[in-house]
């Protein structure tokens, strides 16, 4: 059997899928120049093919099917079975690309968290829309199974069952040498060691698909060590929601990674109450180069009514130094315009982000995505009517003490603020030296003082 596998791009915007936003994607309009140039990185340093589609792609090359991969939406091959994966962002796109698959005489399925809460967005434009994780699909489309119509996909239990992603199958790009900035460009191994959040934060989407569960850390080691022997000195993205979620597992899994001499280097993403300097000296050692975690608001409180627990401000300046002095990367995840944010919260938290200087801030405007407890707490006040706006920088409600132009101003003030500052070239450079630290902080109060003077221009000072 003939299998297409599609993870179609975007174009003219920067449009991430797979994992990110727990799969319904986010896309990031240049909406500013800064912003297009967090966009143009993202898009050459960030972008890595598929792990969905890389296990999809073990189970049908396991019992012998040819597989082929697209990304081009005008790319449509002959086919016994064609899958999209599928985002809220972009389902216009991927919904057309399976329309045009089955004109040509393709069965087509869509899989994904988007086609697994929003199948509707599919229904009539493919032949089988897939809920839930897609492996059990998968296996039963493998043994010979015509799907149709919504099909229910059980969370796998056994992760250790699964085979092991094939990366070769999903358009990995050969290395570029001489491009890396943290990671290789295009050529970073997302590695799954666990899948879901054992959190209750009510706006994520990364917990509504499935439980919590990891792979032993065994098995997470002959993946790496699969992967070093095929990579040389390979760059590997862990994609767990919140990676460092059990800490005698992460401690044996540095031991796994020495203990078979793995030459390697990665990032992960975690809470920052999950780590602590000895842990990250012990990761350090095993190969992390940069860690990802979610700060999200200043407000304790803002966040306990989100069901989010606060991390306590002096560890995460802790952890944060202590990466620094390690000279492991930090990227800190902020949200902007909770329902009790208004315009001196927003501020007081575009403050903190540059105060904690992680080396890299996101910003995004809180999204009510479809499934999850707040979609259900803010549905009244939806009015955006286009799933492809909720992209985490558009607003899509009626927020009750912002605008929308305020919001997108404040988005856009945020990272403006954060990334035009010497501090950022400094923590980026990885300079260690105080003496340089101290004169560009010096640096940065004029700087801010010249954003605010812009800021007043054009709306209000971003101050609290
Ligand atoms: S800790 Fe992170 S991944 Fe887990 S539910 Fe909260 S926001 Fe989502």
């Amino acid at each position: 059997m003939r299998v297409v596998l599609a993870d179609l791009r975007g174009r003219d915007e920067y449009v991430s899928k797979d994992s990110v936003a727990g799969g319904y994607g986010s896309r990031v309009t240049p909406f500013s120049r800064v912003i297009r140039t967090v966009a143009w990185f993202k898009e050459r340093f960030i972008t890595v093919p598929s792990g969905q589609l890389a296990y999809v792609a073990a189970i049908f090359a396991d019992m012998r099917h040819e597989v082929v991969f697209v990304n081009d939406e005008n790319d449509t091959p002959d086919a016994d079975v064609a899958i999209v994966l599928t985002s809220l962002v972009d389902h216009r796109r991927e919904a057309r690309w399976g329309d045009a698959m089955r004109a040509r005489g393709a069965r087509v399925g869509a899989i994904g968290l988007t086609a697994s809460k929003m199948p509707e967005l599919y229904d009539h434009w493919v032949d089988f829309v897939v809920n839930g994780e897609p492996e059990h699909a998968a296996r039963r489309l493998a043994a010979g199974e015509q799907l149709t119509g919504r099909i229910a996909s059980p969370a796998v239990d056994d992760l250790d069952g699964l085979p092991f992603p094939r990366w070769d199958l999903v358009g990995m790009r050969p290395e570029r040498r001489g491009l890396r900035i943290i990671r290789p460009a295009g050529r970073g191994f997302p590695l799954v060691a666990s899948r879901g959040c054992p959190e209750f934060c009510t706006y994520c989407p990364h917990r509504i698909l499935a439980e919590y569960r990891a792979r032993s850390v065994e098995n997470v080691g002959d993946e790496l060590e699969l992967l070093c022997g095929r990579y040389p000195n390979p760059y590997v993205i862990f994609r767990d929601p919140l990676f460092t979620q059990e800490r005698d597992r992460m401690l044996a899994l540095c031991d796994e990674i020495r203990r078979r001499e793995l030459v390697l280097e990665f990032e992960c993403e975690t809470r920052l109450d999950r780590l602590d300097p000895d842990l990250i000296d012990r990761l350090r050692q095993a190969g992390l180069r940069s860690i990802s975690f979610g700060v999200e608001s200043v407000s304790s409180e803002t966040l306990r009514r989100v069901a989010r627990r606060p991390t306590p401000p002096e560890h995460q300046r802790a952890i944060v130094n202590h990466c620094r002095r390690r000279g492991i990367y930090t990227a800190g995840f902020y949200v902007i315009g909770f329902l009790q944010d208004d315009w001196n919260s927003v501020a007081a938290t575009i403050h903190y982000a540059i105060d904690l200087a992680s080396t890299f801030a996101q910003f995004k405007i809180l999204t009510p995505y479809p499934g999850t407890p707040l979609w259900k707490q803010l549905a009244p006040l939806v009015y955006e009517r286009d799933w492809q706006r909720f992209d985490g920088f558009t607003p899509t409600f009626h927020h009750p003490s912002l605008r929308a132009e305020e919001l997108n101003f404040l988005l856009t003030a945020a990272y403006t603020r954060f990334y035009m500052r010497p501090s950022f070239a400094v923590n980026f450079s990885r300079v260690q030296d105080r003496r340089a630290h101290s004169f560009a902080c010096r640096m940065d109060r004029r700087v801010a003082a010249l954003h605010g003077r812009q800021e007043e221009a054009q709306m209000r000072p971003v101050i609290c």
